[in-house]
């Protein structure tokens, strides 16, 4: 790394990152954009849904050469008991019908090298296999970065994002403790191969359609958390999360919470005959707008998942992430038409995240998570009564509709009470962002 000065460094080349990087460069900037792996996307995990709006402020027109794999047309959600299942879902053919499509599902690999190219490509100089642990001050404001070898890199700006477990925030003084383990969710993921057609004709898709399933239920054994199927081209990709406090206190592993999902019986017709061909874990800042650190100081910018910039209860955060290193760069770009680099200066990155979907949703949906560690029955209690009702509703075995229904509504009140339902509400409410 040569002892250089750049207008700005960016620090971790994922969707923050990059879109920081391209943003700035597109505005005449010369940056440098620094990246731990081996190649953009090595370290990296993802379901992965992507959202076409925030990657084509980004990169307009992105989806004629983006590694995509499946246009989403269509969106499930799943509560399931250990051997039943309650399915909701939406599917538009419409989603998709001009590019871009609402989301497509991606590899991050795939994707983070094509994003980083895209880097490049607007000039930005690319530098991978860089490790920095340290930021440079001088007078109190951040002035470059140290690598892990000793270089030293200088600029104005440094924007950090360098991910949920930001050193570089924390060096900056901007994350003032290490995070608490219910702050943190640990999420693990098997891409499975099937052949194209197979996955078509599961999943009901014609041609490049795409279609997810996320889960909720007994299958976490009451820890907090969820599970994802998502269909790529010749591949599936499953995977779940839990709070990482959960898994400490359960001793729970991920991965025997995974396989025991396979064996479920609306799961394992879906991925019959596949082959594993791909095993990875990531966490996940899950602590969002509550746990939000300092996301600015003189010289230096906070982006994506090093600012916990999560929407935990609409599995979004790469579009968080791309739309929080946009406006970064953005506002990195005008303070050096001032001149500027102070706290107060770069404090407009906050005010364009206050104007945006980043902090509305964020806010919005702050105490999900909270609300339901509170009431924890949420997550097994409802799933398994839902599908009792379900149950009730659909057999037919001579008992008249009229005494299924006053069964189900029995059940449900001894169980729940009305004041106790009517909470519950409240809080799915807030879940589904009303
Ligand atoms: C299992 C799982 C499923 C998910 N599914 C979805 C989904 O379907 N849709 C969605 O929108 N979001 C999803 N997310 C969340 C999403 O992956 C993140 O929010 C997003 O990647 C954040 O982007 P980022 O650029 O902030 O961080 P990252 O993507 O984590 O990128 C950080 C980069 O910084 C690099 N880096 C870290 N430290 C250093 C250092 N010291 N020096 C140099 N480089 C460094 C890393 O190697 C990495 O390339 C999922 C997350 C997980 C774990």
């Amino acid at each position: 790394m040569a002892d250089d000065k750049f207008d700005s460094i960016v620090v971790g080349a994922g969707p923050a990152g990059v879109s920081a990087a391209i943003t700035m460069a597109r505005a005449g900037l010369n940056v440098a954009l620094l990246e731990r792996g081996d190649y953009a996307g090595a370290k990296n995990v993802q379901g992965a849904v992507l959202y076409s709006k925030m990657l084509a402020d980004v990169v307009p027109e992105f989806w004629k050469d983006c590694p995509l794999e499946r246009a989403v047309i269509e969106e499930n959600i799943w509560v399931l008991t250990e051997n039943s299942g309650i399915k909701a879902g939406y599917k538009c053919p419409d989603y998709a019908r001009e590019a871009p499509a609402n989301c497509y599902t991606i590899i991050r690999v795939e994707f983070d090298k094509w994003f980083a190219k895209k880097a490049e490509e607007a000039g930005v100089t690319f530098l991978t296999g860089v490790t920095i642990n340290d930021v440079i001050k001088k007078n109190g404001a951040v002035v470059g970065v140290r690598s892990t070898e000793g270089d030293e890199l200088f600029a104005d700006v440094v924007i950090a994002c360098d991910g949920a477990n930001s050193i570089l925030g924390q060096k900056a003084g901007l994350l003032k403790r290490e995070w608490r383990s219910d702050e943190i969710a640990l999420g693990v993921k098997e891409i499975l191969a099937l052949p194209r057609e197979v996955i078509q004709d599961r999943f009901n898709l014609e041609g490049d359609q795409g279609s997810t399933i996320e889960m909720v239920g007994d299958f976490t054994k009451g820890m907090l958390g969820y599970a994802f199927l998502y269909t790529n081209r010749e591949t599936l990709a499953f995977g779940l999360g839990c709070a990482l406090d959960d898994f400490q206190k359960s001793n729970v592993k991920p991965y025997e919470l995974l396989e025991d999902l396979k064996k479920h019986p609306l799961i394992r017709p879906l991925i019959a005959g596949s082959k594993s061909i791909e095993y990875s874990a990531h966490i996940i800042p899950e602590g969002a707008w509550n746990s939000m650190p300092t996301l600015f100081t003189s010289g230096m910018l906070l982006a994506g998942d090093a600012a916990q910039m999560i929407n935990p209860s609409h599995r979004e955060g790469s579009n968080l992430a791309m739309a929080a290193g946009r406006m970064a760069g953005e506002t990195v770009a005008s303070a050096k038409k001032k001149g500027d680099f102070s706290a107060k200066t770069l404090g407009l990155y906050r005010k364009k995240l206050e104007d945006s979907f980043v902090f509305r949703d964020m806010e919005d949906h702050k105490d999900v998570e909270v609300k339901v560690r509170q009431n924890r029955d949420m997550l097994t209690v409802y799933p398994r009564l839902a599908n009792e009702a379900a149950h009730e509703y659909f057999l037919v075995d001579g008992i008249p509709k009229h005494d299924h229904q006053r069964r189900i509504i029995k059940k449900v009140l001894r169980e729940r009470g009305f004041v106790h339902m009517l909470k519950d509400v409240m809080i799915l409410r807030k879940m589904i962002g009303e």
